[in-house]
């Protein structure tokens, strides 16, 4: 099997078994984005306690990649504090822009989209759910 191919089965993956795909009530950060060049839907909810993502969940609609990445999102954020969550979407844009090989070893299953970048029409769709987040953590802070 080749890296692209290993790549691609770990998107369908968390394409067809989501994790974390479910509503999450009283949710600290609750956010909706969309990406209309695509059609893609995320709402990314987290749950805080004591400045740690106690809980993460997504739902939304769309291609494979926009919800493969949100249900790693929600996978990779729980136990994090909102530094280290801001940290790990610095590096995954970082990725996904092609500029910056730094900080992949923390990066997971996110090193699958690393495809993507060839394809720059659907790097949104990768990003949406990351963007999302760090929009709820900036307003979060804002708000506190
Ligand atoms: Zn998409």
């Amino acid at each position: 099997m080749s890296l692209d191919e290993l790549y691609r089965e770990i998107i369908l993956d968390h394409y067809k078994n989501p994790r974390n795909k479910r509503p999450l009530p009283a949710a600290d950060i609750d956010l909706e984005r969309n990406n209309p060049l695509c059609g893609d839907e995320i709402t990314v909810r987290v749950r805080l306690a004591n400045g740690v993502v106690a809980d993460a969940a997504f739902e939304g609609q769309g291609c494979s990649i926009s919800q493969a990445s949100a249900s790693m999102l929600t996978e990779m954020a729980k136990g994090k504090s909102l530094d280290e969550v801001e940290a790990l979407v610095l590096a995954f844009r970082g990725m996904m822009s092609g500029k910056s090989e730094a900080g992949e070893e923390h990066l997971g299953d996110l090193v699958a989209f690393k495809g993507v970048v060839k394809y720059p029409v659907r790097i949104k769709c990768a990003v949406l759910a990351w963007d999302t987040l760090q929009e709820g953590v900036t307003k979060h802070r804002g708000g506190a």
